[in-house]
């Protein structure tokens, strides 16, 4: 594999191909610095976003700051998220001082705080660059933003390993967007070599922006997100943020799970039968080129592609998705026949119906999809069999499927680790229908391909799973 110098054909062929203006104004030459605002791409390796900031620096001979912000109103910004990002930040702290990198973390710890730190650090730049990415309010925050300022902005994708600019529609499903991934992957697999730019930052500089940076390699974090206006009833959980802990998980998947991926992954209490890399994929923690190399350098072809078939097809068909489908949040980005199904079947008697707040209490009547609820608001992570059988039991269950698909992302997205991603869409999409066909018509899934829970037992290994998460008890939320 070639390793590639910051300034190659190949980084400015990628990065002309990975980066969106999101304004139609200039570079500033009498700026200060290049500004990287990160956002979701919480790492500094195969960070194309980074990757653009330092090459610019270098062209214009200014220094470069990487300003990584976290607010307490995102949708359900909560004690669980901040805690995963902030252990994240930790980390990034102290890699960009061995690495050479001005990085800055800065908490607003209450709503009504000053809001304006990014327009204050734009002012004062030549350009921001920041990420590319379709869900969890980024890319309407960054048009914001983009509006706002004086300076050029530019966001760029190091999400998906294969730029999501090269599949210029929306993918109708997996099997329309595999080829194409396919053929571009080796292209897309090439190294390069980073370096902090050749300027390094004045600490007078940093000084004068009159930012209150968190010393965040210092501070207590859970004492500073008790500090913070954010949901503290959804707690922090054992799954640990950051690159370090993505690499651990990532290593000891390798070694164990991925030999028997295929089948390993369809037992929900096979601890390693899976990656449990999607919370640190879904904040940028850990590059999904790296999982690619590290899953391919293991050897055994068979199962390492039904494995890069998730990660590449799935999560790139996810991005495809809500990059390309502005209604990828309701049931109007699903296909005409679903529509048609749905129309038919809206009055069909439900056999039962629940409240979200039953749902969200695990007060239903079936184990399985009781101890998935319990599963997701204890760890912030929810198996994918167990997701499945969970997303298409609630499209039953609500009175509409308006409220099902409702009710899915509001659960999904408030305690999930990797919610507010492309892939919480997609999953919550598939259950409806998206990326699917037609099946034999039955009262209220209509022509939607049905999954029962009655039928999971024999299906899947439930049993071990039904002793960690079936317990009787309600959650006390
Ligand atoms: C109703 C429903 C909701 C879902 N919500 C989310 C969500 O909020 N966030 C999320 O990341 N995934 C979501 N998924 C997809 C899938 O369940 C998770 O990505 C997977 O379970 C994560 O576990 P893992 O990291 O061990 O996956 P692995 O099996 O180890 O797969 C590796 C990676 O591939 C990607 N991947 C795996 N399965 C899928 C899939 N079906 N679609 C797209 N990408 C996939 C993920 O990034 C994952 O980390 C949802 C699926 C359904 C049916």
């Amino acid at each position: 594999m070639t390793k590639h110098p910051l300034g190659s054909p190949y980084v400015r062929d990628q990065l002309s191909l990975r980066t969106i203006p999101l304004n139609e104004k200039r570079l500033q030459p009498e700026g200060e610095y290049i500004l990287y605002w990160m956002q979701t791409t919480q790492r500094f390796e195969d960070n194309w976003a980074l990757r653009l900031a330092s090459v610019e620096a270098d062209r214009i001979g200014k220094p470069l700051i990487i300003h990584h912000g976290l607010d307490p109103h995102y949708t359900h910004a909560s004690a669980r998220f901040h805690t995963f990002i902030m252990q994240g930040a930790r980390e990034l702290a102290s890699r960009a001082q061995a690495l050479g990198l001005t990085y800055r973390f800065a908490l607003r710890r209450r709503v009504h705080d000053d809001a304006r730190v990014i327009d204050r650090l734009a002012s004062r730049a030549c350009v921001v660059v920041t990420d590319l990415f379709p869900t969890a309010g980024v890319a309407e925050r960054s048009a914001r933003v983009a509006a706002r300022v004086n300076c050029r902005v530019l966001a760029v994708d190091s999400a998906a390993v294969v730029p999501s600019a090269s599949f210029h529609r929306e993918e109708y499903a997996a099997r329309t967007i595999r080829p194409k991934i396919a053929r571009l992957l080796e292209h897309s697999l090439e190294r390069v070599e980073d370096r902090a730019p050749k300027r390094a930052t004045p600490p007078s500089l940093l000084a004068s922006l009159e930012v209150e940076w968190l010393d965040i390699g210092r501070c207590d974090i859970e004492r500073e997100v008790g500090r913070c206006e954010v949901d503290e009833t959804v707690g922090p959980v054992s799954t640990h943020g950051g690159l370090r802990a993505a690499r651990a998980r990532l290593h000891a998947f390798v070694a164990d799970g991925l030999r028997d991926y295929a089948d390993r992954r369809r037992n929900p209490s096979d601890d390693f039968g899976s990656s449990r890399l999607s919370a640190y994929l879904h904040n940028g923690m850990i590059s999904p080129l790296e999982v690619v190399t590290t899953a391919r350098a293991a050897g055994d072809t068979a199962q390492s592609d039904s494995f890069l078939n998730e990660l590449l097809t799935w999560r790139e068909l996810s991005f495809n998705f809500c990059l390309r489908n502005p209604h990828y949040g309701s049931l109007a980005a699903l296909p005409d026949w679903v529509h048609r199904s749905m129309r038919t079947h809206a009055a069909d008697a439900r056999e039962m119906t629940y409240t979200l707040e039953e749902l969200e209490r695990s007060a239903t009547h079936d184990e399985i999809w009781n101890a998935g609820q319990r599963e997701l608001v204890e760890t912030g992570h929810m198996h994918n069999v167990v997701r499945m059988l969970w997303g298409k039991s609630v499209l039953t269950w609500a009175p509409t499927y308006e409220d099902a698909l409702a009710w899915l992302v509001h659960l999904n997205n408030k305690y999930a680790l990797d919610g507010r991603d492309p892939n919480s869409y997609a999953g919550i999409q598939w259950c409806f229908g998206k990326f699917d066909r037609p099946f034999a018509e039955r009262a209220v899934w209509g022509t939607i391909r049905p999954m029962s829970l009655k039928r999971a037992h024999a299906k899947y290994d439930m049993t071990r799973y039904l002793e960690r998460w079936g317990r009787e008890a309600q959650l006390a939320l």
